[in-house]
């Protein structure tokens, strides 16, 4: 068993099993034997990798979208460039070096980053170190909100916790994580039926609250409606409230079981894009999109960044930026990153549509 595996179990004999959510916290987020609190998970050494990772095209693209949207506020100055959950930094970096050919914006703008890993917050630090600019870091979305703001935020809703219910013929059962008798971990359900979820849905659905990554996205939406600014939110999942266990684990770039290694491999969940908005309607902002990856990156001129970029490489370089672009908006099967990823934006509802969103919104389906 993993260390953490150790003091999850112990945590067990005492108080029971834990709540998804719990577990899933602590897997990521124990203060010292969190995944990601005491490693940087990215890469091909890695056990994921992720766009910005991809290609820099991917941070260049968002980059301009970010300048553009600046403009579209007024060309507020200042304003805040917070992004939330940075990995190892590489989307803002690219991010900057794109928005310096739009004037004024990267004098406008001061960078705040949202990262609660000492390591990756130390990763983020030396690839900006070159950038000019001064980041700030919080561990709470809260801290960072102060005036108009731009709010980016690339595969980090899918890190959030949350909770699992399934229902049984009793109700609405709580999934648990608890031992079974070889004092290894198991799923299992709680014993009174959770009286507050009232879903029609067939014998064994699995029904997700994902209570934290709605708060955020309501505290982005709130924060925009009031103060002016986007939140950009990208990530894998569906515009379609379904049922269903999308609670998921990797480690060396192949799928492991959630429950083997805590602390040891990386533990995600599909985005609920139609809550997401649901939330950020709620919460007073417009809504644009969701679009799929592949239609946004193209709408801002992914093609025609590759041909630009490749007319000034070399021959090995072209291939790759070619190879990193066609990754980024494939489509061809439901896993692939164009068709799976999923861009929202969550917008002071005085803006205009945004561009990428103006074509192929998906129409999004929330729960009955
Ligand atoms: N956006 C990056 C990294 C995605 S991985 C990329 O696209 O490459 C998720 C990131 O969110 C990591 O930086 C992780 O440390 C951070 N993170 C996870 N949970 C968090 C939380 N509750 N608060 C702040 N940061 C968190």
């Amino acid at each position: 068993m993993t260390p953490l595996g150790q003091e999850l179990a112990r945590l067990i004999r005492d108080e029971g099993p834990l709540s998804v959510s719990r577990y899933m916290a602590l897997a990521l987020g124990h203060p010292r034997h969190g995944y990601y609190m005491k490693q940087d998970p990215f890469g091909a050494a890695g056990d994921f990798t992720t766009a910005p990772e991809i290609s820099q095209i991917f941070g260049e693209l968002i980059g301009l979208w970010a300048a553009t949207a600046w403009r579209m506020m007024g060309k507020p100055a200042p304003f805040r460039l917070v992004e939330l959950g940075p990995g190892r930094g590489t989307l803002m970096q690219d991010m900057l070096r794109a928005g310096k050919v739009v004037s004024g914006f990267r004098e406008a703008l001061t960078v705040h980053m949202v990262e609660t890993s000492p390591v990756l917050r130390e990763r983020q630090r030396a690839t900006l170190a070159a950038s000019g600019m001064a980041p700030v870091w919080y561990e709470r979305i809260e801290d960072a909100l102060d005036g108009p703001a731009l709010i980016v935020a690339n595969e980090f809703l899918d890190a959030l916790p949350l909770d699992q219910f399934v229902l049984t013929p009793e109700g609405w059962r709580e999934r648990l994580v608890g031992l079974d008798g070889e004092g290894r971990f198991a799923f299992g359900l709680s014993a009174a039926p959770e009286g507050r979820i009232a879903r029609p849905a067939s014998q064994g659905a699995v029904l997700e609250q994902p209570l934290a990554a709605l708060e955020t996205v309501a505290t982005v939406a709130r924060h925009v409606a009031a103060e002016g600014g986007v939140g950009l939110f990208i990530d894998y999942g569906a515009v379609q409230t379904g049922f269903g266990d999308t609670l998921q684990a990797m480690r060396q770039h192949g799928f492991v079981d959630p429950l083997a290694e805590p602390g040891d491999a990386d533990l995600t969940v599909h985005v609920d894009f139609a809550r997401m908005a649901q939330a950020g309607r709620a919460a007073g902002a417009a809504v644009h999109g969701a679009v799929r990856q592949r239609d946004f990156l193209l709408a801002l001129g992914l093609e025609q960044r590759v041909a630009a970029l490749s007319r000034r490489a070399v021959p090995e370089h072209a291939a790759r930026l070619a190879a990193g672009a066609s990754r980024l908006v494939a489509a061809d099967r439901g896993t692939d990153m164009g068709q799976l990823f999923k861009v929202l934006a969550l917008a002071d509802p005085r803006l205009p549509l945004l561009p990428g969103f103006d074509l192929h919104r998906l129409p999004e389906q929330a729960a009955p």
